[in-house]
């Protein structure tokens, strides 16, 4: 490590006040990989905001027909909220199955998705649920959300706040890990919401997190593991590295989909 300042605000107001004063400053959240970054000397920013202390950031409630989780939520939390477990059962079941404890208990929603790691679960909730991310300005549908690798539509200095999933009728997520890392090899999440069905597939795009159309047409006919039978994802533009090739990866994407829904439909 190297020097660098160190602010702890207590509101997300606050800040944001850094961010803008600050030159070359950085958000810190549950710091599972600013910091590792920082000590490979990919990252050296000259100020770290440390959002922990930010009580504006956290909290998990349902409103009406969305479930709201604060940024600074640790996976641990949101896998143990009854408040998650009641309205989006696979989402506590995601976060249960990110990492390890340690992960679990640092990591939080917000560094997730502002991360956008490719291999990352939250986003495929977020972009299957139809979630809206909301930030210390403004608010942004997960659709728009993750634009590339590690890249998000956020702006400097702006910050996630929380964000807005609408509960579904039926969802969940299913994913093959890396024995190592517990990332994602290939993790999908499904949701339908009346007539409406989505699939997003984390770990396999080579542009991070997508839906996966052929997968919602056949789901729209019948929401049911069978309805998938025979339909294959293209291996077009789907990850290759030591871990998986693109056409087992593409398999796999197929399998975790069917996963997914007969965890959906309780079977
Ligand atoms: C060994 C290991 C295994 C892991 N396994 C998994 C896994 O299986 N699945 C998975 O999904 N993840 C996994 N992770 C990642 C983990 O989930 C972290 O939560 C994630 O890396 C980032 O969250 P964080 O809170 O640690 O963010 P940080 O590392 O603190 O920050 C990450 C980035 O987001 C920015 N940021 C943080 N909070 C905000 C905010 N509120 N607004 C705007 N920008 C913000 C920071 O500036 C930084 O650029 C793993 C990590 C490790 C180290």
């Amino acid at each position: 490590m190297y020097a660098f300042a160190y602010h702890r605000p207590a509101t997300a107001r606050q800040a944001a006040g850094l961010l803008a004063k600050k030159e070359d400053a950085k958000l810190l959240a549950g710091g599972h990989t600013l910091l590792p970054t920082m000590k490979q000397r990919l990252a050296s920013p000259a100020h770290l905001v440390d959002l922990g202390a930010c009580a504006d950031l956290r909290g998990i409630e349902r409103k009406g027909r969305n479930l709201v989780i604060g940024a600074m939520s640790t996976h641990a939390e949101v896998a143990a909220s009854s408040i998650v477990q009641e309205a989006i059962p696979g989402l506590a079941w995601l976060a249960s199955h990110i990492g390890d404890p340690h992960v679990r208990h640092r990591g939080t929603i917000g560094g997730s998705v502002a991360n956008n790691d490719p291999a990352a679960d939250y986003p495929a909730a977020c972009l299957a649920l139809g979630a809206t991310i909301v930030t210390n300005r403004r608010k942004i549908e997960a659709d728009a959300f993750f634009t590339g690798l590690y890249e998000t539509a956020l702006e400097e200095g702006e910050i996630v706040t929380k964000i807005a999933f609408p509960v579904a009728s039926k969802a969940a997520y299913a994913k093959f890990r890396n024995p190592a890392s517990r990332y994602a090899l290939v993790g999908v999440f499904v949701a339908k919401r009346g007539s409406d069905v989505r699939v997003a597939v984390t770990g396999a795009g080579e542009g991070g997190v997508f839906r996966w159309p052929e997968g919602e047409a056949a789901l729209k006919v019948r929401f049911a593991p069978k309805s998938l039978d025979g339909v294959k994802a293209s291996a077009k533009g789907v990850n290759a590295d030591m871990h998986a090739d693109a056409e087992y990866r593409a398999h796999l994407i197929g399998v975790m989909a069917k996963e997914a829904v007969a965890r959906a439909v309780g079977k």
